[in-house]
């Protein structure tokens, strides 16, 4: 497939650059970038006026849930929902069934979306063997095989021997150590955000607490390693600071900040709507604006989704039972546009992710894999069930009103969402 897009507006934050520009994509990479550009013969013209082109969204943090849980999710129907959402590279947790701990499961995962041919999909490996936080899996394996970094995500690595050693062969290998930080023990039996609109709902909370004395802990572990060490999920005032105050000092922390906890509160939590419940869970006012202030003066580097697919019958519960976690791959681009100025935003989907993981992705000087987003950043749309791409449909913002959505997504030079009708 050839494609001319054309006359929109380029923003590459990786390249500096922000300009009208036309783009020819050919044989999977971009061909050509410029002023008026002739179009190819056989190349399918995308008008791109009033519209921006961006180097395609990168997501640091997805639950694919394959292998063991295609009835939430399959590696196929998870990269559809990434596409339509402008993402073409996903990390992919390894919290499956079994988990990704070993070669098997991380080829099998590579192999699968190799065999798709669309978003590309990075496995991340498991920290410990099966996920139990007692014994670190071969690091030098995972590697080999092709994992970008290290996560017990969903558990936090609660022994702080097997932390370090953790961040000790991290650094080794180079990959980052990413942690899902929650001391199980303070969190303990906590379905929301413990303060004042947990009591008034009656339902137990989880302190911010136990979010912060791991990152604290953590933080000394990485001073005592020199490891390359990324908070998941970032959720508290606290948190940011303390990861402000570390990349203060030189230590190599990076740190994400999904949509939903952006914008939403625990308030949210006060009508016993399952769909916001999630780990970590929804904080307060003042969570939110530090987290949109950590966004916005680089502490956080990037916006990760969480996308968490669960079936209907694990949500259409009473809340305290219900399975933690929201989708958010179709939803995380408006949000981030109606938080931060435009180039910004898409600095934190693009290079800020691709960056922290060391991805070749997030960028598209010419020569690069064609893997590109047009967004109209001025679309207005509602979320439907029926439109998610995703086989689970447990997100909060079903209903709402949404500004900007990807309108044309290419990975590997392949037009995977085509809202602009440019295929024939
Ligand atoms: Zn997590």
């Amino acid at each position: 497939m050839q494609f001319h897009i054309r006359g929109g507006r380029l923003i590459d934050p990786r390249q500096g650059v922000d300009d009208e520009l036309d783009v020819i994509v050919q044989d999977g990479r971009i061909a050509r970038i410029g002023k008026g550009l002739a179009t190819p013969t056989g190349a399918l013209v995308c008008d791109a006026r009033g519209k921006i082109i961006a180097p395609s969204f990168v997501d640091l943090h997805a639950h694919l849930r394959e292998p063991g849980e295609e009835g939430k999710e399959t590696i196929e129907s998870g990269g559809a929902a990434a596409a339509s959402g402008g993402f073409t590279t996903v990390c992919a947790m390894p919290n499956t069934q079994p988990p990704n701990d070993c070669r098997a499961i991380t080829m099998l995962v590579k192999t699968r979306a190799h065999e798709l041919g669309g978003v590309h999909v990075h496995p991340i490996g498991a920290i410990t063997r099966g996920l139990a936080g007692e014994h670190l899996s071969d690091f030098g394996e995972l590697k080999d095989a092709g994992v970008v970094a290290l996560s017990d995500d969903g558990k936090c690595v609660m022994n702080a021997r097997i932390m370090r050693r953790a961040l000790e062969y991290g650094r080794t290998f180079d990959l980052p150590i990413v942690q899902h930080a929650e001391d199980h023990n303070l969190s303990h039996g906590g379905s929301m955000n413990e303060g004042a609109t947990s009591t008034r709902a009656g339902i137990p909370g989880q302190p911010a607490e136990a979010e912060e004395v791991i990152v604290a802990r953590d933080l000394i572990l990485v001073e005592m390693t020199g490891a390359r060490y990324h908070v998941a999920h970032a959720s508290t005032a606290r948190t940011v600071a303390m990861v402000r105050d570390a990349k203060a000092r030189g230590l190599p922390v990076t740190c994400e900040v999904t949509p939903h906890h952006l914008v939403l509160t625990d308030e949210a939590c006060a009508h016993y709507d399952t769909s916001t419940k999630m780990y970590p869970p929804l904080r307060t006012k003042n969570d939110t604006e530090a987290l949109r202030a950590g966004l916005a003066d680089g502490t956080i580097d990037a916006i990760a989704t969480d996308h968490a697919p669960h079936s209907a019958n694990a949500k259409n519960i009473e809340f305290d039972c219900a399975a933690f976690g929201v989708i958010g791959l179709e939803t995380a681009l408006p949000i981030a546009l109606s938080l931060l100025p435009l180039e910004r935003a898409i600095e934190r989907l693009t290079w800020g992710p691709a960056h922290t993981f060391k991805l070749h992705a997030g960028t598209m000087p010419e020569g690069s894999c064609a893997d590109l987003v047009v967004i109209d950043p001025s679309l207005e749309w509602v979320v439907t069930a029926e439109e998610t791409q995703s086989k689970s449909k447990n997100s909060p913002f079903l209903g709402k009103t949404m500004r900007g959505r990807a309108v044309l997504t290419i990975a590997q030079g392949v037009a995977l969402c085509d809202r602009m009708k440019v295929l024939p």
